[in-house]
C-alpha cells in the first residue's frame, strides 16, 4: 500500500499531547508527569530495541528467542506466562494475569516473527534495533514488535499496580504469522483453546493508523478483513517452433488476453453497512460520499475520489468489492519454443459474505467472450470475517484516544490484509477481534502509506511509548 498526501488533506493539526506551562515547559504526556513518562520510554524502549534485535525473520522463524526475553521480562513483575509450540525453536507465549474481581478476558495478541529484510537496502542494520532522529529502526518495528512490547509493559504494568481489574487480562506474543499459519496463533487456537478463549481480542491490523480529514484525525479501527480467494488460470495451445507462429492458437496470447481483462476489471461495487460508514467518516465531500454509497455509481466515484484524494481513495475502493490483482506469471521454458500451455496467478480479495463461487461467476463473465480455452483453478481460498463495530472494546477504545488525542474520530472499517484475527473469528464466533495500535503523532501519508515490511521500517519513541500507555488504558477502561 502506498500513498500520498493531497493538499485538501494537508490540513493543519497542532499537537495537543504535551500540555505546556505558561513558560513553554512540558508539564505532562498524556496525562502523565514529566518524570513518569521517561521512566515509561525507558521501560518500552529496553524492551522493545532487545526485541527488534532478535532476528525473528520467517522463515525459518526463530521465536523462540524473543518468547524466552518477553517470559524473563513478565516474570520480573510477577506475571506468568508459558511457552507453547510443536517445535522447540517456535514457541509462541501465553501470559494469563487475573484481575481481583469476575469479569470478562481480554486478550492482548502480537507475532513476533518478522519479514525477511535486505540489510543493503536498509540505512541502519535491519536487526541493531537503533534509537536515533526521534524514531526507533528495525525489522519489525511497525509490524509488530512495537506492539507486542508495548502490550507486555502494559501487562507488566498492571500486575505491578495490584491487577486491579475485573475479568482477565492475557496477553499472547505469537509465532508463524507472515510466512504460513501452522505453529501460531491459529496452533494454539486449535490444541489449547482454553489458554486463549477470550471476549475480546486486540491485535494488529490496519487500525491505529489515521488521516487527517477536516481538522479532525481519523483513525482506523481493524473490525474485519478480507479473505482470500486467490486463484490459477491455466491456458493451453498448440506447441511448436517459434519461427512457426499460430496466433489464435497461442497459449501466452490467450493467458496475456486474460491477464489484462482480469487486471482492469471492475467487479461489480458493494457497499456493505460498515463500508457506508467509514465512506461518511472518511470523505469530505457530500455528494461524493452519496455518490460512493451507491453501488451503481461507487466504481465511477472511487475514480473521482482517487484523483481528488489518493489516500482516502485507497482505503475505500478495496473495500467496494473484490480485487483482481495478476501476480505471478508462468510460460515456456526456452525462447524458441511456442509453449503448449502458460498459466498466471490472481490475488484475489473478497468481503466478509462474499463467496469464492461469486468470484468464480466473475471471471467465468470476464474471461468466456474473450474466446480463448482456460482453465480455473483455486490457490488459496480462506473465509472473510468481521466483529461488530459498535462493542464495548470499540467504547474503551474511543474513550481512551479522544481523552489523550484531541479531534481523534474513530473510524471502523475491513482490513484488505491477512491477521491472526481471522482465526480467533473462526474457533471462537463469539469473540470481538481487532486490529488497533494507535500512531498519533504520524499520519498515515507522514508514513508514505505505511512501513510494514520495508527497509528502514521505523516508529517514533513518543508513539511507541504512547502505546504501551494506551494499552494498559484500555484495559483499564474496559475491565472495570
Ligand atoms: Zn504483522
Amino acid at each position: 500500500m502506498r500513498q500520498s498526501t493531497t493538499a485538501a488533506e494537508q490540513v493543519s493539526l497542532a499537537s495537543h499531547e504535551h500540555r505546556l506551562s505558561a513558560g513553554g515547559r512540558r508539564l505532562s504526556i498524556y496525562g502523565i508527569g514529566r518524570k513518569q513518562w521517561a521512566e515509561l520510554e525507558r521501560e518500552v524502549l529496553e524492551l522493545f530495541t532487545r526485541l527488534l534485535q532478535v532476528d525473528t525473520t520467517n522463515p525459518p522463524g526463530n521465536e523462540t528467542q524473543a518468547a524466552l526475553l518477553l517470559q524473563d521480562y513478565l516474570a520480573a513483575s510477577g506475571v506468568q506466562s508459558s511457552l507453547l509450540g510443536e517445535l522447540p525453536e517456535r514457541q509462541s507465549l501465553v501470559a494469563r494475569l487475573p484481575g481481583t474481581r469476575p469479569g470478562p478476558t481480554l486478550l492482548y495478541m502480537g507475532h513476533t516473527d518478522v519479514v525477511p529484510a535486505d540489510a543493503a537496502e536498509w540505512t541502519v542494520p535491519p536487526f541493531s534495533g537503533t534509537v536515533k532522529g526521534g524514531f526507533v529502526w528495525g525489522c519489525g518495528a511497525t509490524d509488530m514488535k512495537n506492539q507486542v512490547a508495548a502490550e507486555a509493559v502494559a501487562v507488566a504494568r498492571l500486575a505491578r499496580s495490584g491487577a486491579d481489574f475485573a475479568g482477565t487480562l492475557l496477553f499472547a506474543a505469537t509465532a508463524d504469522e507472515e510466512d504460513g499459519e501452522y505453529c501460531g496463533a491459529k496452533w494454539l487456537c486449535e490444541n489449547h483453546p482454553d489458554l486463549v478463549r477470550c471476549d475480546y481480542l486486540l491485535n494488529e491490523g490496519m487500525g491505529g493508523l489515521w488521516l487527517p480529514i477536516d481538522g479532525r484525525k481519523v483513525f482506523l479501527l481493524a473490525v474485519g478483513e478480507k479473505a482470500f480467494a486467490q486463484f490459477r488460470i491455466r491456458t493451453r495451445g498448440v506447441g511448436g517452433h517459434g519461427s512457426v507462429p499460430e496466433h489464435e492458437h497461442s497459449a501466452v496470447i490467450h493467458l496475456a488476453k486474460a491477464v489484462v481483462a482480469l487486471g482492469d476489471l471492475d467487479p461489480p461495487a458493494v457497499v456493505l453497512p460498515l463500508t457506508a460508514r467509514f465512506i461518511d467518516t472518511i470523505v469530505s465531500d457530500a455528494g461524493l460520499r452519496h455518490r460512493l454509497r451507491d453501488p451503481s455509481l461507487a466504481r465511477a466515484a472511487g475514480r473521482e475520489l482517487r484523483a481528488r484524494q489518493p489516500a482516502v481513495a485507497s482505503l475505500v475502493e478495496p473495500l467496494l468489492g473484490a480485487t483482481f490483482t495478476p501476480t505471478m506469471l508462468d510460460a515456456g521454458k526456452v525462447v524458441n519454443v511456442i509453449p503448449t500451455h502458460a498459466e498466471a496467478q490472481i490475488d484475489c480479495r473478497i468481503l466478509p459474505g462474499m463467496t469464492p463461487q461469486q468470484t468464480k461467476a466473475i471471471v467465468a463473465a470476464t474471461l468466456d467472450p474473450l474466446g480463448i480455452d482456460w482453465e480455473f483453478e483455486w490457490v488459496d481460498v480462506t473465509e472473510a470475517n468481521a466483529s461488530d463495530p459498535h462493542t464495548p472494546l470499540s467504547a474503551s477504545i474511543e474513550r481512551v484516544l479522544k481523552s489523550d488525542v484531541p479531534g481523534a474520530t474513530l473510524a471502523p472499517m475491513c482490513s484488505g490484509s491477512f491477521t491472526d484475527s481471522r482465526w480467533f473469528r473462526e474457533y471462537f464466533p463469539e469473540v470481538v477481534a481487532y486490529g488497533f495500535a494507535p500512531y498519533p503523532s504520524e499520519s498515515l501519508s507522514d508514513m508514505s502509506g505505511g512501513r510494514d515490511h520495508s527497509p528502514d521500517e521505523r516508529i517514533k519513541v513518543a508513539d511507541v511509548t504512547y502505546q504501551a500507555l494506551f494499552f494498559e488504558r484500555v484495559a483499564r477502561e474496559l475491565l472495570r
